[in-house]
């Protein structure tokens, strides 16, 4: 049985977690010193390949948006992972869409293993079987990561636009958990599903699985915005963090700090070749159709821009910020795709360090943060996603 304690929002670090904020930490062990040097030297060591955007369920927070061209073959995703591997990569996690959409998964994903990636896996869990749940565990992977939305089946249903969702994906779990794979459940909180947060923890606590539960939505690739308005407010947050026990542990950034680590070491690829620094910042360094991985990596002007630019010093509303020392995860990403800016503030990490700071300071009420205080003079542009070109909107 899991410690209910265990719980995190959103992975808050712990005091002075290097990792996040791009300060290379003096080596305390031999992993520490590896993933050290592979940022440094800027070895791409891990990737997530969304090998299909095909699902069979509808989840209003997804981001993917299927384009009319087809995705990559079997035989360009093995390709891929030829040239991930000379390329340096350790760890591949394999996402979709739904991986078990894609009738080829396991051909790709027995090449991976056969290359000796360590890989995770980021499944729904309702298409498992017995027979491709058997498959799954002699990948070994490192972990599967399934969504769990809901504690009933109607909560469950409404997110994810599907018919006896939950049990579907109780059934994968334990398909799973019965081969000695490690799952781990996460859920996206959500107004639609805040009722049943006690009751998902429970659940997961029973199955014995590691659980995480994250209020963050993202604009899908073409800019909707279909979760948007179930987005957790500032107050249904600041309620949240009051009840969650996880330890907060504020920090001043330094200028050299970076707010991630995106574009440094790992990337996304998408079914159709292109190569973006992560699941969020969807500006493509290249394509694997067109520029070998290796070039698209050392040469893309988008990568180059975030290893040299990306840090607090650069961001000038953030360094400004009255509360930027609540601030736990400020998303280049969601900054980019609100706004448009690369380096302004991120709306959702704005409402979620209110929230902090409500919690760390009692009967107190939050500044605002200085996207919220021009906000009324300058409105968001919503960006606008075309294939490969980015247009923003008038
Ligand atoms: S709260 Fe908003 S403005 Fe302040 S540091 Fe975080 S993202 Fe930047
Ligand atoms: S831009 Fe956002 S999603 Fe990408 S690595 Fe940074 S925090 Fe993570």
């Amino acid at each position: 049985m899991m410690n209910r304690e265990l719980v995190l929002l959103d992975g808050t670090p712990p005091p002075l977690d290097f990792a996040a904020c791009g300060v290379e930490p003096a080596a305390t062990n031999p992993y520490d010193a590896l993933l050290a040097r592979l940022r440094r030297e800027h070895v791409p060591f891990s990737a997530m390949l969304e090998l299909t955007h095909l699902c069979n369920l509808d989840c209003i927070m997804c981001y993917n948006v299927a384009r009319a061209e087809p995705e990559l073959s079997t035989a360009q995703w093995l390709e891929v992972l030829e040239q991930l591997a000379a390329a340096g990569t350790l760890r591949l996690t394999l996402s979709g869409g739904e991986i078990l959409a894609r009738r080829d998964f396991f051909t790709i994903a027995e090449r991976a293993q056969a290359l000796g990636f360590a890989l995770d896996l980021k499944t729904n869990g309702t298409l498992l079987t017995a027979e491709s749940a058997d498959r799954m565990a002699a990948l070994a992977p490192r972990q599967v990561d399934i969504s769990l939305l809901g504690a009933t089946d109607a909560t469950f249903d409404a997110i994810a636009g599907s018919r006896r969702t939950l049990e579907r994906v109780l059934r994968g779990v334990r398909l799973l958990q019965a081969r000695g794979v490690r799952v781990k459940l996460n859920t996206l909180l959500l107004d639609l599903n805040l009722t049943e947060r006690e009751a998902m923890l429970d659940l997961a606590c029973g199955l014995g699985v590691e659980y995480e539960q994250v209020v963050k939505v993202s604009a899908a690739d073409d800019g909707s915005d279909r979760a948007g308005r179930h987005q957790l407010s500032r107050q249904q947050m600041s309620a949240l963090f009051q009840a969650d026990q996880t330890p907060f542990y504020g920090r001043q950034r330094d200028d050299a700090c970076r707010t991630c680590q995106v574009g440094l070491s790992s990337c996304l690829i998408s079914p159709y070749g292109e190569v973006y620094p992560c699941n969020e910042l969807r500006i493509s360094a290249g394509n694997i159709r067109h520029q070998p991985f290796d070039q698209i990596w050392a040469d893309a002007p988008i990568l180059r821009e975030l290893r040299e630019r990306h840090t607090f010093a650069q961001l000038p509303e953030c360094r400004v910020c009255p509360i930027n020392a609540y601030c736990e995860g400020r998303c280049a990403g969601l900054a980019w795709k609100a706004h448009g800016d690369l380096y302004g503030p991120d709306p959702v990490a704005c409402r979620q360090a209110q929230a902090r700071f409500e919690q760390q300071n009692p009967g107190q009420k939050a500044p605002q943060t200085p996207l919220q205080a021009r906000r009324g003079a300058d409105a968001p542009r919503n960006r606008v996603f075309v294939s490969q070109t980015e247009v923003m909107a008038p």
